[in-house]
């Protein structure tokens, strides 16, 4: 079981493997089936669960950064901007295309009915399809236009 660093045991939540209903690794006993949970297979459950919080809490920050991105892109398409704001955006959406290379690395297989995941995973399709545009016209604006 993972330990805080005040060295007590992390406290995990994780969908019961018997009913679903959301219990935490310190159960012995599911609260709602009464079922007996093994502690292994507890830590597994946590471990699962955590993983596809990771992955949706990321997919929503890279939402929100292609977003920010994008707007800002197609603004200074129109007006004009600074080297520094063409340097700006490139920066940025380099690091946005890194971190979704990333997601995909390390939570585009996940197979769950977990159902944070498939809206998560959609938002990250938009977002790689976003940067795919996106990044190859911030190196345009920033060494042609
Ligand atoms: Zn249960």
């Amino acid at each position: 079981m993972a330990s805080s660093i005040i060295g007590t045991p992390k406290l995990q939540v994780y969908a019961c493997p018997h009913c679903g209903e959301t219990i935490n690794t310190t159960m012995q006993r599911c609260t709602f089936c009464s079922r007996l949970i093994h502690p292994e297979q507890a830590a597994q459950a946590a471990a699962e669960m955590s993983h596809i919080s990771a992955a949706c809490n990321q997919a929503s920050l890279l939402k929100i950064a292609a977003t920010g991105e994008g707007i800002q892109v197609v603004v200074r398409l129109f007006i004009h901007s600074t080297a520094f704001g063409k340097a700006e955006n490139l920066i940025i959406l380099s690091a946005v295309t890194f971190t979704v290379m990333h997601w995909w690395r390390k939570y585009g297989d996940i197979q769950t009915t977990d159902p944070d995941y498939a809206p998560a995973k959609k938002s990250v399709i938009a977002v790689t399809a976003a940067t795919v545009i996106l990044l190859p016209a911030a190196i345009l604006m920033t060494f042609i236009l």
